[in-house]
């Protein structure tokens, strides 16, 4: 397992001849295989996944280190989740009204995150930063909103990273301003002047091919002491981080509290769930404002997200990740030395990337990422990578069988430093 895959893709090579004939460019978004720039080794397809593997329509097995980009928080199919989708289903997922399951998981995120005191739910994360955006402007009455250039928050047309059919009137109410930047931050401020409604951050800059840059707790608290100056909401978007590195919301070790934070991803283990939680300050507003969606009171993902927060805590699933993230990073750093390769290991320890210095064009990332699924680990070349709870130790040696193979192509390719 894990090992050696044998790389033959026949059935997905037919599957994307189908595709391409009834889905636009053959598949759409971030689960493109071309849109996500992958080497052309990698699957387009795949047929399921277990704990911490995950096999392709050509019987391939891989450790997952990408975890469906993020949902995947304590391994494919984790029991304790599935017996609860699987008891809900046995009642009804869609109804006419919301289940029990809505106010007993509302119970349960308003007692884990720290900050909430309420909280709605959705289905996607661009859902969740969309709906936080329009209730800080029905709270203030102000129009503009503060965003770093370059973070991703979804796909709708005030912020998807793809110009296509978006209008400049789409954006008209944004500014922009650099993670840890105070100077661009106050100046964004200052543009906004008497319209700023609010700011939306990721927990740490986590900009797609890039390094990774952890939060300075000094700049975090710039954005709380301003959003309490100007009377504007602070919104994390905690969609991509939420839950990997605090179960109280991400920006609990540094100590500082947003108004609202948007969730999805990780919240039910793979099932389609998003959340808006706030403070009480902002429950009222909450209610003026028409948040829902005909999947949005869906009772299969709300069982799955009770049963995912409780295994959670229950595994001590947080911390565990982030051991499991130290053995990467050691392991890694420790091989690219030993392959004479220069690179940056960055970000949180349950969501690190590796850049190779003077790799332009993601010549060595590309080399990497294709050699290291040779080797049997699915990691994206230009996309952070995900650890999940289902990473043991042994599961970590595995993958670092994969990436010391991975380093050892990169350095053949185009040598040492
Ligand atoms: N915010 C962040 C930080 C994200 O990483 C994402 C998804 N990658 C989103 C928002 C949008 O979430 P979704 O794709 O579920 O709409």
């Amino acid at each position: 397992m894990g090992t050696d895959v044998k790389a033959i893709h026949q059935r997905d090579a037919d599957l994307r001849r189908r595709a391409e004939r009834v889905i636009p460019a053959g598949m759409y978004g971030h689960h493109s295989v071309v849109n996500m720039h992958l080497p052309p080794n990698f699957p387009q397809f795949l047929k399921e996944g277990n704990g911490a593997y995950i096999r392709d329509v050509d019987g391939n097995e891989y450790v997952d280190l990408l975890c469906s980009y993020g949902p995947i928080i304590l391994g494919h199919r984790h029991p304790a989740v599935e017996e609860a989708a699987r008891k809900q289903a046995a009642l009804g997922d869609c109804l006419d009204a919301p289940s029990p399951r809505v106010v007993e998981l509302a119970e349960l995120f308003t007692s884990t995150v720290e900050h909430a005191d309420w909280a709605v739910f959705a289905k996607n994360g661009t859902d969740a930063t969309t709906g936080c955006l329009t209730i800080a402007r029905a709270a203030t009455g102000r129009s503009v909103i503060l965003a770093v250039r370059g973070s991703y928050h979804g796909a709708a047309p005030w912020c998807t990273p793809w110009p296509a059919g978006v209008l400049p009137q789409d954006r008209a109410n944004m500014r922009y301003f650099d993670y840890n930047d105070a100077e661009s931050f106050k100046a964004a401020v200052a543009e906004a002047g008497e319209e700023f409604a609010g700011v939306i951050i990721t927990p740490f800059k986590h900009i797609e091919g890039f390094d990774q840059e952890l939060v300075d707790p000094e700049f975090a608290r710039l954005l709380r002491r301003t959003c309490d100056d100007c009377r504007a909401l602070l919104i994390l978007d905690d969609v991509r981080c939420g839950f990997r590195m605090h179960l109280g919301g991400s920006w609990e070790p540094i100590g500082v509290r947003p108004d609202l934070s948007a969730w999805s991803k990780a919240i039910a283990n793979g099932y389609a769930l998003a959340a808006i939680a706030g403070s009480e300050k902002y429950r009222e507003v909450a209610s003026t404002v028409f948040l829902t969606g005909s999947f949005w009171f869906a009772a299969v993902s709300m069982a799955a997200a009770i049963a995912t927060i409780g295994a959670l805590r229950a595994e001590d699933a947080v911390a565990r990740m982030a051991r499991a993230g130290d053995l990467l990073k050691t392991g890694v750093v420790a091989q690219a030395g030993a392959h004479d390769l220069a690179i940056h290991y960055t970000g949180h320890p349950t969501m690190p990337y590796i850049t190779f210095e003077a790799d332009t064009d993601y010549e060595r990332m590309t080399t990497f990422g294709s050699a290291a699924l040779n080797a049997g680990t699915y990691l994206a070349p230009r996309h952070n990578w995900f650890l999940n709870a289902a990473h043991s130790d042994d599961i970590i040696n595995r993958v670092l069988a994969s990436t010391d193979r991975a380093f050892d192509a990169v350095r053949r390719a185009y040598g040492g430093d």
